[in-house]
């Protein structure tokens, strides 16, 4: 299911469960024919069901068990879309109480659903194990394998486990891509879209949430079409784009509104409020959380009750009203946030903190605000560590989608906690705070975090073993120069080298061995080449090297400079095994005065005559020919 609640409710900390797009391939021609109904209208694929089993004859449920099933399996999946779980989960158990094969597609349809109804994280735990254990009697590869896998992935998000989440998420989109399941790879991509968000990732993560778009467009599945536009929104909001996210809920409260959706609007005017905010709009931000107010006190939703009424008290304080702004957070914060969801109690002392010093109340501008750095440090280390774990798993990932997203992802990360220290400085001079206790305090978070933020963007940019930027910053590079390159009609020469025959080195005289070659490597051919040449680790023992302004001769000439650096090496093997050892490569070179304009262009050929190079016997360096004559010239045998 997907709905604007789940997804609002969760994601700021963990998932939504999927299954919009119905993920296991479930045969029972009621289900067939109800099933696309639930995201279009779960209320009239609750009613068809209902009337569909109080038509049944009495003995139903042993005569055609499945065709029973099937119809609380849609029963479950329309209370799930409304959010409404104690149905969704009883509809569920009965439909699971009439199948006994724990690989039926059904079975597992309905179980899916089940897991889907809990979300406090105890629960989800239990849930999860029993999912587990379903997809322990599935064929690995098989859709009902990636739907089981994609459940768990949701659920860990639920779990705030946003690693394994990323994992299985990739996992599953990846397999379900590559066989061809679109239902399978859309409910992926949007738990993707939700992970990604939650980790900061707004660019990558508005790629899968749009292609989830695209289906549901297609497919004219409004509820769930609505949702993802807001999670759109949603996005948009994180990555500080508050008018594009504000037209977004618009579009999508207005849907929520032609399918009947109360509860979802009550969601979207709340992050409507919260954007108008951010851009100092505060009669459309009132008029917003306003509308929000009576739907959520409906849904009795108390944390996100006082979540909109510490948007009020921002208002209030942005008006000019400071006294009214700390009677409205008094009383939010009055069992401090114990209620609240964890994210939204240290914004809400910040804002007491600004209203405390905005009336000259120090002291208790100072308490809050210790409270908040308190809270705020909690979070931000628990982010961080989770940032960093995620990472680590996505470059074990595949590249497809990740190669340059790490990157951006760090350098978001770092603008989003500049952008908080710099708030905190504004205030401080605002309210002319200049206790010692403020000053030590910021002095602290400003230190660690510069800190911390240098060991990311190294971690990210630097391969380990030759200190080298590693592949991913490379290319980013390399595709800066290449675009200056062009704009600027300069020439722009690439290399690509490979070491020749490395794996015997390795096998002779021990991988130590060829890693030191590598570091060796890595650090004489730093010092021979000017300062503007751009040299990374492409990967394993191949290293591509960028000349900007550089002709295809004096680009010859660097790499013969390397390759006589190369063949100095001295390679640290045990005596006896040296014989016949020489550490050289080859190299294919390409460049822009053959027109090659994007990165992944240049580097093909480059590598089409590298290949050459290796197949004349190695050692030796090739130049690729973009057009016309011979593919690549020769020029050392
Ligand atoms: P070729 O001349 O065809 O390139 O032969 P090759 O043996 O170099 O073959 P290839 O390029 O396919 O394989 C590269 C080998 O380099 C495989 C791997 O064992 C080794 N290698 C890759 N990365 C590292 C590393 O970080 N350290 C060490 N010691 N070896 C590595
Ligand atoms: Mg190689
Ligand atoms: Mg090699």
């Amino acid at each position: 299911m997907r709905n604007c609640a789940a997804v609002l409710l969760l994601s700021a900390w963990g998932g939504i469960a999927a299954a919009h797009a119905g993920c296991f391939d479930v045969q029972v021609p009621v289900f067939r024919e109800l099933r696309p109904l639930v995201p279009r209208s779960p209320r009239q694929a609750l009613a068809e069901a209902n009337a569909r089993i109080a038509a049944l004859p009495k003995d139903a449920a042993d005569q055609e068990p499945r065709t029973v099933a099937a119809l609380y399996a849609i029963r479950a999946r329309a209370y799930g879309q409304m959010t409404l779980t104690h149905p969704e989960r009883a509809s569920a158990l009965a439909g699971l109480a009439l199948l006994h094969d724990p690989t039926d597609p059904l079975r597992l349809e309905l179980l899916a659903s089940y897991a889907n109804s809990f979300s406090s994280a105890g629960a989800v735990t239990t849930a999860l194990a029993e999912v587990k254990q379903a997809r322990a009697l599935v064929r690995p590869g098989s859709r009902s394998d990636i739907c089981l896998q994609i459940s768990e992935g949701f659920m860990n998000q639920l779990r705030a486990r946003v690693s394994p989440a990323i994992r299985e998420l990739t996992n599953a989109y990846l397999q379900s891509s590559a066989s061809e399941l679109p239902e399978a790879r859309i409910n992926a991509s949007e738990g993707l879209a939700v992970a990604l968000r939650s980790m900061g990732d707004g660019r990558e993560a508005l790629k899968f949430i749009d292609q989830q778009i695209q289906w549901d467009k297609a497919r004219h599945a409004r509820d769930d079409l609505s949702g993802g536009i807001y999670f759109r929104g949603e996005i948009l909001r994180s990555m500080g784009h508050y008018r594009q996210a504000i037209a977004a809920y618009k579009q999508s409260r207005a849907m929520s509104m032609s399918v009947g959706d109360v509860q979802s609007t009550g969601y979207t005017d709340l992050r409507m409020c919260e954007a108008e905010i951010a851009l100092k709009h505060f009669r459309d931000a009132r008029l917003a959380c306003n509308r929000a107010v009576p739907v959520l006190a409906a849904g009795h939703v108390t944390a996100m009750i006082k979540e909109t009424r510490v948007q009020l008290a921002k208002i209030a304080l942005g008006e000019g009203h400071p006294a009214h702004a700390v009677r409205i957070l008094d009383q939010v914060l009055r069992d401090h946030g114990a209620d609240m969801l964890a994210f939204t109690v240290a914004p809400a002392y910040l804002t007491r903190a600004k209203a405390n010093a905005r009336l000259h109340r120090y002291a208790a501008a100072y308490r809050d605000l210790n409270t908040y750095l308190r809270l705020y440090q909690a979070h931000n280390r628990a982010n961080q560590a989770r940032l960093r774990e995620a990472l680590e798993i996505r470059f074990q990932a595949k590249q497809e989608f990740e190669r340059n997203a790490i990157l951006r992802r760090k350098l978001q990360a770092a603008a989003h906690r500049a952008t908080k220290q710099r708030q905190l400085l504004d205030w401080m001079e605002a309210a002319g705070v200049a206790g010692a206790l403020a000053i030590a305090l910021l002095s602290y978070i400003l230190v660690a975090d510069r800190r911390h933020r240098r060991q990311l963007v190294v971690l990210a940019n630097e391969d380990p073993l030759t200190g080298l930027p590693n592949r991913g910053y490379t290319a980013q590079l390399a595709t800066e120069a290449l675009a200056t390159a062009w704009t600027q009609s300069r020439p722009l020469t690439v290399a690509l080298i490979d070491f020749d025959y490395f794996k015997t080195i390795n096998d002779q005289c021990g991988h130590a061995a060829g890693d030191h070659v590598l570091k060796e490597f890595a650090q004489l051919s730093r010092g021979a080449l000017r300062a503007g040449d751009i040299f990374g680790r492409w990967g394993g023992e191949e290293f591509l090297l960028v000349l900007p302004d550089a002709s295809l001769d004096s680009a010859l000439a660097s790499v013969e400079r390397l390759r006589l650096l190369a063949l100095g090496i001295q390679v640290p093997c045990p005596e006896g095994r040296t014989e016949g050892l020489r550490v050289t490569f080859s190299a294919g070179l390409a460049s822009t005065a053959d027109g090659l304009r994007t990165l992944d262009e240049i580097v093909a050929r480059a590598d089409v005559a590298l290949y050459e190079a290796k197949d004349a016997g190695r050692d030796g360096v090739r130049i690729s020919r973009a057009r016309g004559g011979p593919d690549a010239e020769p020029l050392r045998a």
